[in-house]
């Protein structure tokens, strides 16, 4: 059986690797030099089952009310002359209810529950490096206030599977030496244990190379896809920048690019782009810096530590297919680092950019056929496509190689 998948973030290279393990002649379509320069090279690095939380919440059309008028909130939303915003728009506020919000919420959870699994094994079997850290996660409060409200809210994930630890800011700096000088601006965090982080960029590289060196498969990178032919129920090739490419089946696992070349042949998919901020810093020799990764939720920035670097990230904008960035951008990124992690790293010495999370309406990624017969997505990985990489791409092989998907499929956007 011969695949092309589409994409080489880390959705298409763990899709990659579980096809070829399965036996297809697997070649992997990238349009950039290298793997996982997209989302998967500046995300904030934590796989985090605790970070489940459906973006479409109540608290949510308020929040993008709040932004057009300026106001700095956790999701925002900029007006654009793009009509696929406000259809996008309309579903995501359809998911706003408390209701839908707690559905979507466990059926992330479930997903990355069951990606982590997949992961540990695949890490194990493989020796995949990675620069993991497997401390947990700390999700941050200032102020006393919203801490208690933090817990209450975390307590549905707990009930769920995730093992939790709430620290005060003195057992908080007991665990994280890097919280003990600023431990008085902190009300305390909560700490998923089951969390890691790790490089999903280093990742996916290490994985390409063990795909290619065990399983045959093959990379072609500097290949834009601009368009799938489709002929009927099935596609008959992909049009790309080195040339018609044709398959017996094919995986879209495009990130932002994916509704884009879905658009060509016809099929229509909610997902559109959530622009995030991401800054990455070298580790000062003998700084103090954090090893366990964490999210401010007050200040809204996420951090982890990648090898001898710190990443940290920030903001939700929905702006469109837009990568531009000014220093403004990462402002709030800046007073993190400064305030939290004075000495750390070197904050002069940063690599900064934007990129964009694939993001449904609802929250949880769209996997499984498509109109087409042998067009198979594995796309809309949203805030969360690090962490559920690996299971998606163990659930779309195993619906390409007629194996049944060992995870309950309730409630998710799978067509076999
Ligand atoms: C700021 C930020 C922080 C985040 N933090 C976390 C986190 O802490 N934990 C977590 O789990 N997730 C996090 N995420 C989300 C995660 O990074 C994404 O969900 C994930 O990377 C999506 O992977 P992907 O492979 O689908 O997309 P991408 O990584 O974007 O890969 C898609 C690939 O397709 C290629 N491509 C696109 N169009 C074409 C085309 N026409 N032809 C050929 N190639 C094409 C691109 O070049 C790219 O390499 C974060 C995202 C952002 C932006």
């Amino acid at each position: 059986m011969k695949t092309l998948v589409l994409g080489g973030g880390v959705v298409g290279v763990t899709t990659a690797y579980f096809l070829g393990k399965a036996g297809h002649e697997v070649t992997l379509v990238e349009e950039k030099d290298a793997l996982g320069l997209e989302a998967t090279g500046g995300n904030a690095g934590i796989i985090a089952p605790g970070h489940s939380f459906a973006w479409a919440s109540p608290r949510a059309p308020r929040m993008l009310w709040q932004s057009l008028r300026g106001a700095e909130t956790a999701i925002r939303v900029r007006l654009t002359s793009d009509p696929r915003l406000y259809a996008w728009g309309l579903r995501f506020l359809r998911e706003c209810t408390s209701g839908r919000a707690r559905r979507n919420t466990l059926i992330k959870l479930r997903l990355c529950q069951y990606s982590q699994a997949v992961m540990n094994d695949l890490v194990r079997a493989e020796g995949i490096e990675y620069q993991a850290i497997h401390r947990g996660a700390l999700y941050m409060h200032r102020d006393p206030v919203e801490f208690e409200a933090g817990i209450k809210k975390m307590a549905l994930l707990a009930e769920h599977g995730q093992k939790q630890e709430i620290l005060d800011a003195n057992a908080l700096a007991r665990l994280e030496p890097a919280f003990e000088p600023v431990k008085s601006k902190i009300a305390g965090a909560i700490r998923d244990l089951g969390d890691s982080s790790g490089d999903s960029r280093v990742f996916s590289e290490e994985l390409a190379r063990v795909a290619r060196d065990k399983h045959g498969v093959t990379v072609r990178l500097g290949t834009r896809v601009t368009a799938l032919r489709a002929d009927g129920d099935r596609i008959d090739g992909v049009v790309t920048s080195g040339g018609v490419l044709t398959a017996d089946n094919y995986v879209l696992a495009l990130g932002v690019g994916a509704p884009v070349v879905a658009r060509t042949a016809g099929v229509s998919l909610p997902i559109y782009p959530a622009k995030g901020y991401s800054s990455t810093f070298p580790l000062k020799p003998g700084g103090l810096a954090p090893t366990i990764s964490g999210v401010d939720e007050q200040w809204l920035v996420g951090w982890s530590r990648l090898g001898n670097r710190l990443r940290l990230t920030s903001t939700a904008e929905f702006a469109g297919y837009d990568w531009g960035w000014t220093p403004r951008d990462f402002n709030n990124i800046h007073k993190l680092a400064r305030d939290l992690f004075p000495d750390a790293a070197d904050y002069e010495r940063g690599e900064y950019r934007a990129c964009l999370r694939p993001m449904t309406p609802d929250g949880p990624p769209i996997l499984g056929l498509g109109r087409h017969r042998n067009l198979f997505l594995n796309c809309g990985h949203g805030h969360m496509g690090w962490t559920m990489a690996c299971g998606t791409a163990r659930i779309v092989a195993d619906l390409m190689t007629g194996r049944m998907p060992e995870l309950d499929l309730e409630g998710l956007t799978v067509r076999r």
